[in-house]
């Protein structure tokens, strides 16, 4: 989610955060000593749950412990939809969270709360669950996703009683998943149970012109499920190599944005999508990413369609999920779309530690196979026509 680091060139993206945050603190002149909010920050449905959010929420899966002033600032500028979720930073995340809500207790009434538990069982979710309320010391969780959801096989009659159980105990609100590959079909799954109130899932200007996508995302508002947003960069920053790449570059400069904020505000174009999860980490791009929030200016229809085309032009430069095309074709049992993740992390983020951590968590036996295993017959079905197994390597010697 740290997708906003990116953009086109440092001196841009300091005259426009400036420019965005002058918008932001008014008088004041410091954001951080902006004692009184200045912003009204535009707020969305969350499908038919009755509740508004900020259309911008605070990613957190960074250590937050860390992160104090920056989540205090993000308080005072209405960014109070918080994801974190039991596993980021071997719990630091929540821990941070928790610590933010000790001291500023009145703020949990307005901070929307998402953790996720990667559990498989109904009986993990539970013992997650306690250890989430116990580290963010909170008698309650807004919303409570199954991490990482990969097939709609997971969303079993458990599942829901287990939600339904617990929504009466009172410890969470709202029931969903987060899902990272295959999220077409499991949004589409979910439209049809009637026990998931919001899906937080990979949404970016790659994805969303694809037809699989813009299905799941209708049937999914007419279900009334609350659609969060997350790895909305679509991979990285727009490169300045190449003749399009500068001039979609030039475009954005001129219109004042990043392209970090232009393809925030391509995905806000879609009013089925509630929020845009992304990690602020820094003060600097807590500023950037609400200064393109207030923004009231629409993404001109001509720079919507510049990303569309660099989205083809670069389609071999990201992963879109899709598991169950090229999985299965090597046998199903390499994580293909999960290594594709890391590498991102790694290499896009600049987070290599990240990228390791998740990588080293793939059993050993499945690594050892990786690297001697035909992925031509995946590459075929790709449909982003990536270089699968150059990147199976890569990953292996970068991660390994
Ligand atoms: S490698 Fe290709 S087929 Fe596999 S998940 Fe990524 S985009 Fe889809």
């Amino acid at each position: 989610m740290n997708e906003t680091i990116h953009c086109l060139s440092r001196r841009g993206f300091l005259k426009t955060a400036a420019a965005g945050a002058a918008s932001i603190i008014g008088a004041s002149g410091n954001p951080a000593m902006a004692s009184q909010p200045q912003v009204t920050m535009p707020m969305r449905p969350f499908g038919k749950t009755g509740i508004d959010v900020p259309i911008l929420s605070f990613g957190g899966s960074l250590n937050t412990s860390l992160s104090m002033l920056v989540l205090r600032q993000a308080v005072k500028w209405s960014v109070t939809y918080w994801d974190t979720a039991n596993t980021y930073m071997g719990g630091r995340s929540e821990k941070g969270m928790g610590k933010y809500l000790e001291k500023y207790p009145a703020d949990r009434k307005r901070i929307f709360l998402v953790t996720k538990s990667h559990a498989w069982d109904t009986e993990g979710m539970s013992e997650d669950l306690n250890l989430s309320l116990e580290r963010m010391q909170t008698d309650y969780i807004d919303l409570y996703f199954m991490h990482s959801v990969s097939s709609s096989s997971e969303l079993t009659e458990d599942k829901k009683a287990w939600a339904e159980k617990k929504k009466a105990e009172g410890k969470i609100r709202l029931f969903g998943f987060s899902t990272h590959s295959n999220m077409e079909e499991c949004m589409l799954a979910a439209s049809g149970l009637g026990w998931i109130d919001g899906i937080m899932m990979r949404y970016n200007y790659r994805l969303m012109h694809t037809d699989d996508m813009r299905r799941a995302m209708d049937a999914c508002s007419q279900a009334g499920i609350g659609l969060t947003a997350m790895k909305s960069q679509g991979g990285g920053q727009v490169k300045t190599d190449t003749e399009s790449e500068l001039k979609l570059a030039g475009r954005f400069m001129k219109k004042g944005f990043t392209d970090a904020q232009a393809k925030l505000k391509a995905v806000w174009e879609h009013s089925n999508i509630a929020s845009i999860c992304t990690e602020m980490p820094n003060m600097t791009l807590l500023m950037s990413n609400v200064a393109a929030a207030m923004d009231k200016t629409k993404l001109p229809a001509r720079e919507m369609d510049l990303l569309q085309q660099y989205a083809r032009e670069t389609r071999s430069d990201c992963c879109t999920g899709c598991a169950a095309i090229c999985e299965p074709a090597v046998g199903g049992h390499i994580p293909i779309c999960d290594v594709m993740r890391y590498l991102m992390y790694a290499r896009s983020y600049g987070d290599r530690p990240r990228g390791r951590i998740h990588f080293q968590k793939i059993p050993l036996r499945i690594r050892q196979q990786m690297a001697g295993r035909d992925y031509g017959p995946a590459e075929q079905r790709c449909p982003q026509k990536m270089a699968i197994g150059r990147l199976m390597r890569a990953a292996l010697k970068e991660l390994g």
